[in-house]
């Protein structure tokens, strides 16, 4: 029953546009300056407040009604990096989080197209994070599409890196810019041995294929200091800062020491 009243309730929410986006700094943390920003949706329940989105992507997920909600923070965040690009301010590139029901739909290629047209947005501000699971399933249409997407000038990224399945010789064929190595190995770091050795491979790894890096969910200067001290120097995490409205990020953008 409450699984049937929420997803009546999912649907209003598309249909009344109850969502907003918290956007995520990303910082290069050898000289602090911004580098981009991730796009993560939150849902304004009327009544149950601020949602997270653990609590309703994956019904929106199984419902297919996540490709209407993907579709309106592409739209919604883009519009919102073409004005602050047209205040002068310099966001750096714009993450976005892209379901696998999305990558499979025929019309993804077109439909991204169209949303950088009408927005007047330039293609290399786009970066897509596909998690390692959706890349591996499929792999000869998604590369396909993902080789046109990457064509078009969009960053491609693999997001959560070291949690799927990565087959390595299929890593080499897809058509991507960078890993995004996962929290979970960022968590225990820099006491655990484990993480240590998981974190030192990738960057390897990244280094050897020439693929850029980021490391995700870092809470503390230890963790930065210890990616910084491997050469990891792109960090997104509360350590330096939350998801926030755009108005508090515009805010930020207009601090001259961190974006310019
Ligand atoms: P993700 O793509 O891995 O996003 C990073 C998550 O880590 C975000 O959770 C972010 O708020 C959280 N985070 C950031 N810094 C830290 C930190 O220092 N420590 C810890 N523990 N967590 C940190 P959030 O916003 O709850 O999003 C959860 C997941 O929901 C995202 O994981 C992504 O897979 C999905 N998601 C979010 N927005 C969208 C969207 O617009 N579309 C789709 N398809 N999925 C989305
Ligand atoms: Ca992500
Ligand atoms: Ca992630």
């Amino acid at each position: 029953l409450q699984r049937m009243s929420m997803q009546t309730s999912l649907r209003e929410a598309i249909d009344n546009k109850e969502f907003i986006i918290h956007y995520q700094s990303q910082i290069n943390a050898s000289n602090n300056r911004l580098v981009g920003v991730e796009a993560l949706v939150r849902w304004e329940h009327p009544t149950m407040g601020l949602l997270q989105p653990d609590e309703f992507i994956p019904l929106a997920e199984e419902t297919g009604m996540i490709v209407e909600i993907d579709n309106w923070v592409m739209n919604t965040a883009m519009d919102q990096m073409s004005s602050w690009y047209k205040e002068g301010l310099n966001p750096g590139v714009l993450g976005l989080n892209i379901s696998m029901k999305q990558l499979d739909k025929l019309n993804f290629l077109q439909q991204i197209e169209t949303c950088i047209t009408s927005h007047d947005f330039n293609s290399n501000w786009l970066e897509l994070e596909i998690t390692e699971g959706h890349m591996m399933k499929n792999h000869i249409e998604i590369i396909n599409t993902l080789q046109k997407i990457a064509d078009l000038g969009v960053n491609i990224s693999i997001d959560d890196f070291g949690t799927g399945y990565s087959s390595l010789s299929l890593l080499k064929q897809l058509p991507i810019n960078r890993l995004k190595i996962d929290k979970s190995f960022i968590e225990d770091l820099p006491d655990d041995e484990e993480d240590i050795a998981i974190v030192d491979s990738i960057i390897a790894l990244a280094r050897s294929l020439k693929l850029e890096l980021i490391a995700e969910g870092i809470e503390t200067k230890e963790q930065a200091e210890y990616l910084i001290s491997k050469e990891c120097t792109y960090v997104q995490g509360h350590y330096c800062y939350h998801p926030l409205p755009a108005e508090q990020l515009t805010a930020l953008l207009t601090d001259e020491t961190i974006s310019s």
